[in-house]
């Protein structure tokens, strides 16, 4: 069972996660919960280390990864405490575990560090004895013998991950919205849930912009084949329906085999704060793309679609790329100090647009979607354009 920031935002919410977690216990299930921070928490403590006085009292945007982790992980373990006194307080026998203690053992990339490795053999043998394990999500301990963090949404990656190890049945998660829905129910109050996803499509999903489980998330479910289900942790512990283990109320989110009817376009994706950057008259010739993108990645900076478009006489490209907003000025900054090497006329750019994804599985096999998306954008002109040289405030 995870339970996200808002679902243990205060201490009358935490009762309730506890009361969702006594509901299985009671039910004589084996039970490992994994609980992020409360809602707002790991913001404030980011901004706390980004604003910290640094050298001559200036704030700078470096800092050490490190001592960042530190900071940021004390959240997790703040609310792993409240849910193991809760939970004793009800009469069930628990405990609260930080990532080192498990171990949960990650790589070194501070900030944004990567489960390698769960030792799962304490926590079977207490949770054999019938004590329920609290772990801290979003945090392990590196090669280094420090703590390391999961990058941002990364408890729902702490849970598949420990539900893979202790070879659960399942792994609930719960959140503030009782399932999946076709695009995101905050936007498109229309929206629908679904019943079932297959892992391919929450993947794509997750990573075209939909937040509603972090991405390294749906990769390790697909690859241990841990079936996830994300439910709501707002509806009463004691509801009709609340306890079916087998059908509980909620979006699955499992193998395609498990789905029989596959949709064309299963869900619709958004991400906003993209920015564009064009380079005109790029000499075409071959190593162009690793002249470009090389020092791009070497400075961290992701790039996200890209389309190159070749001269007539096949003599120059015009090469076209998105990147996230925020990293517009050093993405421009990079490109012109390598200017001479990759040979390009002049970078253009735009900020502030978003990018729309449809998803589906049924696409394959399927003509005709995009001459619907493309009906359906001019319907809204302030937010579709067709001419990439036109500037509006968005682009779809
Ligand atoms: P938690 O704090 O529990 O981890 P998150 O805020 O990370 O919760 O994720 C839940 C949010 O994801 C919802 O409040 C919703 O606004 C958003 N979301 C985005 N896309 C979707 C979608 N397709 N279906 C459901 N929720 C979505
Ligand atoms: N508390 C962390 C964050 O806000 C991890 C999580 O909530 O999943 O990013
Ligand atoms: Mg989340």
């Amino acid at each position: 069972m995870k339970f996200g920031g808002t679902s243990v935002a205060n201490l009358e919410r935490i009762h309730n996660v506890a009361r969702h977690v006594k509901r299985e216990v009671d039910a004589g299930h084996e039970v490992a919960v994994v609980v992020s921070a409360m809602s707002g928490k790991t913001n404030e403590l980011v901004a706390w280390v980004q604003d910290t006085p640094k050298v001559n009292g200036a704030s700078s945007p470096f800092y050490d990864a490190r001592e960042y982790d530190a900071v940021v992980a004390s959240g997790e373990q703040v609310t792993s405490g409240l849910l193991a006194i809760a939970l004793q307080s009800m009469g069930i026998n628990a405990r609260s575990w930080q990532g080192w203690q498990i171990p949960i053992r990650t790589d070194n990339a501070h900030g944004a560090a990567r489960i390698l490795e769960i030792d799962g053999s304490d926590i079977i043998k207490r949770m054999g004895e019938g004590q329920v394990a609290v772990v801290a999500g979003f945090q392990g301990i590196g090669p280094d013998n420090r703590l390391a963090t999961l990058g941002r949404g990364g408890s729902d990656t702490s849970a598949v991950a420990i539900a893979a190890a202790v070879k659960a049945d399942r792994c609930d998660i719960y959140t503030d919205v009782d399932g999946v829905y076709t695009t995101d129910p905050r936007i498109v109050p229309k929206a629908r849930r679904m019943k079932k996803v297959s892992f391919e499509e929450m993947l794509e999903m997750a990573s075209l912009g939909s937040k509603v489980l972090q991405v390294r998330s749906v990769e390790l479910a697909m690859v241990h084949k841990v079936r996830t289900f994300v439910r709501s942790s707002f509806e009463d512990p004691d509801a009709p329906g609340m306890g079916d283990f087998l059908n509980p109320p909620g979006t699955l989110i499992c193998d395609e085999e498990e789905i029989v009817e596959q949709e064309v376009v299963t869900g619709i994706a958004y991400a906003k704060d993209e920015a564009q950057i064009s380079l005109r008259r790029v000499a075409d010739r071959p190593g162009v793309s690793a002249a470009i993108f090389g020092p791009l990645a070497e400075a961290h900076i992701n790039v996200d679609m890209i389309v190159q478009n070749i001269s007539e006489d096949g003599s120059k490209t015009d090469m076209t790329f998105t990147v996230p907003s925020g990293d517009l000025p050093k993405a421009i900054s990079v490109l012109d100090a390598n200017k001479d090497k990759i040979g390009f006329d002049v970078a253009q750019s735009e900020s502030g647009l978003a990018k729309v994804s449809v998803i589906g599985i049924g696409m394959r096999s399927h003509a005709g979607v995009l001459r619907r998306l493309s009906r359906h954008l001019p319907k809204n002109p302030s937010t579709s354009r067709r001419s990439p040289r036109r500037k509006s405030r968005s682009r779809s």
